[in-house]
């Protein structure tokens, strides 16, 4: 044996389709009463669980064992007994069981990451509903398997299916945990370019990072949620939309009523660098600025035309210079198009403009000089479409105070959580005006999101799994 005597024993259930642990099954007095020679005596047995799995916590706060695959199945408690006692006794004297991986205490790493490479395997880009919604079924599934409420509110547009799963008996004002089930990764790239691979601490997989890697970590820790713990107060309610990565057309509406009934959100997108948590995000708004002139000859009438594309012109340089980089303030006119040919004075011309808000009243702001702007002459009009599409999520005290918490909840798991605040825009955008939102506590994904080289960190799963299950068990 290595350092550390076996305390005690603790079995784990895990289903054999999502290799998570599943509900307490009963009957394991019996195996407490057969145990193995070898343990401590007076040793206490947890009573967890199990389908396949053993974890054997050491003394000294030495990492604990994990076995996995002791063949026992689903469904029939004594033989899961037998088999896992046979297969404990059969492992405890062979050396071999010093190799077994050391693990979270309750969240082992290789069940973490069979779980997550399992969702990431069902490739789900935002625009094919269909594909998203093969990933929705899985979902739904796995949480039905661990015996939780689900609803499945239908697609629109051709887009998917969104998904959400209750868990407590209580009412109130809960917490509600955010997720999308889409990817921005088209079908075949799990093929191509970015197939599931393991380097060193990396996973790699479309959609590891942006989410899949970070949904799993919360429906591991709401499993893992006991209807009999007492430090468990607050309902839990997981949303996963279909439609994140292409701004939640379909979902805000859902997102925001949700929100309300909550009292707290969090948000399991990417851990920035480090695996810093997101407590602000700048809000996004686009808008078109069309101008109308008029169109003549080129070569015949070229003093009578009015060339729309010029006016344009006049007006973007205009509306480049509101940007405020001081105040974190950005308006970028992206595209333009106008005209028809070479030879024809331009009718028509046409700006996208993305502006990125730091915080709400700069949203009105920017919005009222937009207004402001002016045809040089009265034979241009000017039409200006456009809308806020995500407001600002901004740390305000009660997130402040959201994000200690999961900071000391950190600490005490033996690592540091940094917050940032980011350019990018997510769901979170839509909820922290209206609840505490944290966002940014799925797995460190390394600054990988969206690329070929999509990744997490490995070794952070267990804690960031950790880190939420103690959230969700303790936030008031
Ligand atoms: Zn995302």
């Amino acid at each position: 044996m290595t350092d550390g005597r076996l305390s005690h024993v603790e079995l784990l259930a895990r289903d054999g389709e999502t290799g998570m642990p599943c509900r307490r099954l009963e009957g394991f007095q019996k195996i407490e009463r057969r145990h193995p020679g070898g343990f401590q005596r007076g040793s206490t047995y947890r009573h967890w669980l199990c389908e396949f799995g053993v974890r054997l916590i050491r003394q000294n706060n030495a990492p604990p064992f994990y076995i996995s695959n002791t063949n026992a199945t689903h469904g029939n408690c004594n033989l899961i007994m037998e088999k896992l006692r046979i297969s404990f006794h059969r492992r405890f004297t062979r050396r071999e069981f010093t190799m077994s991986h050391s693990s979270n205490a309750v969240f082992p790493i290789d069940a973490l990451l069979w779980g997550i490479r399992r969702w990431v395997e069902i490739e789900s880009p935002s625009q094919d509903g269909q594909a998203v919604n093969r990933m929705t079924d899985i979902v739904e599934a796995d949480y039905r398997a661990q015996g939780v409420q689900t609803q499945r509110i239908p697609g629109r547009d051709g887009l998917g299916d969104h998904l959400i799963a209750r868990k407590g008996n209580k009412h109130g004002p809960g917490i509600l945990v955010l997720s999308h089930n889409d990817t921005v990764h088209p079908v075949g790239t799990l093929d191509d370019v970015l197939p599931f691979r393991i380097e060193g601490d990396r996973a790699f997989g479309p959609g590891i990072a942006d989410m899949k890697g970070g949904a799993f970590l919360a429906f591991s820790a709401i499993a893992q949620l006991d209807v009999g713990d007492l430090n468990w107060t607050l309902p839990v309610t997981h949303v996963l939309v279909s439609d994140e990565e292409i701004g939640s057309p379909t979902s805000r509406e859902l997102i925001e009523a949700e929100a309300r009934k909550a009292k707290y959100v969090l948000v399991t997108e990417p851990g920035r660098n480090g695996g810093r948590c997101v407590t602000a995000r700048k809000g996004i708004a686009t808008f078109e600025l069309k101008v109308h002139g008029r169109a003549t000859h080129a070569g015949l009438r070229h003093r009578d035309g009015r060339n729309a594309i010029i006016e344009l012109a006049k007006h973007i340089l205009a509306i480049e210079a509101l940007t405020d980089y001081e105040r974190g303030l950005t308006i970028n006119v992206g595209t333009i198009r106008g005209g028809t040919k070479p030879n024809v004075v331009p009718f028509e011309a046409i700006a996208e403009i993305d502006i990125r808000l730091p915080t709400p009243p700069m949203g009105e702001e920017i919005i009222r000089k937009l207004r402001e702007i002016r045809p040089t002459s009265d034979d241009y009009k000017l039409m200006l479409t456009g809308r806020i599409k995500r407001p600002p999520y901004t740390k305000t005290e009660a997130i402040s105070e959201l994000y200690e918490t999961a900071r000391s909840i950190a600490s005490d798991l033996g690592f540091d959580l940094s917050d940032s605040a980011t350019s990018g825009a997510s769901d979170a955008n839509f909820t922290a005006s209206i609840a505490a939102t944290l966002d940014g506590i799925g797995v460190n994904g390394l600054d990988s999101a969206h690329t070929h080289y999509e990744c997490m960190e490995i070794s952070s799963a267990p804690q960031r799994a950790q880190m939420l299950y103690q959230l969700l068990r303790t936030l008031r």
